[in-house]
């Protein structure tokens, strides 16, 4: 079936399925490959510089090629291009669209290894990168310079969740000349399409939502144009980035429930954060669907919903025993690193001043909270307790 022009769901569950090449299997089995045989030596000299023919799996295989296909239509691209992770997805763009001499304007409230491959490695290649107030708007064209070429936006942001305006920076950047990448991970490329938004290439870190059950890293780059895509392409090739076939197959399985999933993180998401924000050491909750939040406004403006990500700042900065206190005592929120998983998770996520230079946190205490698919009511018990535990550790 052909799944152009229908829903977003419809398409879901049914792009990049290709059942009539596999036995009539519903689920494209993984091609797991490295050599690919050609039957002639016509066949073995006809390549393909797009490189959208098999013909090593380090370079493409049906399982990439149908992932791909998946996640363009997902973000409203013109092709994708698929990693081994959500970092390597980011870094390996940023490779193909800068050069020595370039100067790059990054969101101060990037993903911490995103600023730290900008700082160090592109730094010792001759780029130079400046990290922008996330909350600058159309300000960011006062800090485009004529080496200017390239903008990354991560809307909201991780650990604080500014929502970025969007289409102010995307067109001051386009009007000096300057390419815009988005870090879309946030909202799983359904609740924002930052191509329609004035972006050149959308990332996401499909480990995320897309896979969605915390067994596998997974990255993709979706690309406005052909010259974009190529450009991409050609430095995955060069670089040896690739992701592996079972990889790609739990990515494409988690595509078909993608929206399903991120309907209840929605929901149980806004649940939490709203008995959160009652809690009197509360200061804030961080989330985007929420007044209160930085940017909350252009979140309404320019997203359709919202993932189960968010924050909370305390209204002090919790000594260290009333912070372990607090999330030491949880059953059912899980503490670590990822998100988007099936799962709820916490994290203590105060940014440090080596991961904020333009606009440092000063704030109390930021605590990040991951809202899975389990029963609202156990949650809310869960964090109950956990305040408990929390007073207890606070009281003289
Ligand atoms: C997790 C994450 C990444 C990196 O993804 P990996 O697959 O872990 O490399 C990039 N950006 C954001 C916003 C993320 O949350």
């Amino acid at each position: 079936m052909t799944a152009a022009g229908k829903g977003p769901r419809t398409r879901l569950t049914h792009l990049g399925r290709r059942t009539h090449e596999h036995a009539g299997a519903v689920n494209l089995p993984p091609y797991r490959a490295s050599t690919i045989l050609f039957p002639t030596l016509t066949e073995l000299e006809s390549f393909d510089p797009t490189h959208r023919k098999v013909r090593y799996g380090r370079t493409g295989t049906p399982s990439s090629f149908a992932f791909e296909e998946a996640m363009a239509d997902l973000e409203g691209g013109h092709a994708a291009v698929s990693f081994g992770s959500g970092l390597q997805a980011l870094t390996t763009t940023l490779l193909a669209l800068v050069k020595a001499g370039d100067h790059i304007l990054v969101a101060d409230s990037c993903y911490a290894p995103t600023r730290i491959f900008c700082r160090d490695t592109l730094g010792r290649m001759g780029v130079e990168t400046t990290f922008y107030d996330p909350q600058i708007g159309a300000g960011i064209a006062g800090l485009i310079r004529p080496a200017t070429t390239l903008v990354l936006v991560e809307s909201p942001g991780s650990l604080t969740f500014e929502v970025q305006d969007f289409p102010a920076i995307a067109q001051a950047a386009k009007s000096a000349g300057c390419r815009v990448v988005a870090d879309n991970t946030w909202a799983a490329g359904v609740y924002f399409r930052p191509l329609e938004h004035g972006a050149d290439i959308s990332i996401q870190a499909c480990t995320k939502y897309v896979v969605g059950h915390a067994d596998a890293n997974l990255g993709v780059a979706v690309c406005r144009d052909e010259d974009t895509y190529l450009l991409v392409k050609h430095a995955a090739v060069d670089l040896g980035a690739t992701a592996s076939a079972d990889e790609l197959y739990l990515g494409l399985r988690g595509l078909r429930t993608l929206t399903l999933r991120l309907a209840q993180h929605q929901e149980t998401g806004l649940a939490l954060a709203q008995w959160l924000a009652g809690q009197r050491e509360v200061r804030r909750v961080l989330h985007p669907a929420l007044p209160g939040c930085p940017g909350h406004e252009l979140w309404q403006r320019d997203f359709t919903g919202a993932c189960g990500l968010f924050a909370v700042e305390f209204d002090l900065s919790l000594p260290r025993p009333a912070l372990a206190a607090f999330v030491d005592g949880m059953a059912l929120f899980g503490m670590g690193y990822s998100w988007g998983g099936y799962e709820s998770l916490v994290l203590p996520s105060t940014p440090g001043s080596r991961i904020r230079t333009a606009v440092p946190w000063t704030g109390g205490t930021l605590v990040r909270f991951h809202a899975g698919l389990e029963d609202v009511e156990d949650l809310l018990q869960d964090l109950d307790v956990a305040f408990t535990h929390l007073r207890e550790a606070l009281t003289p």
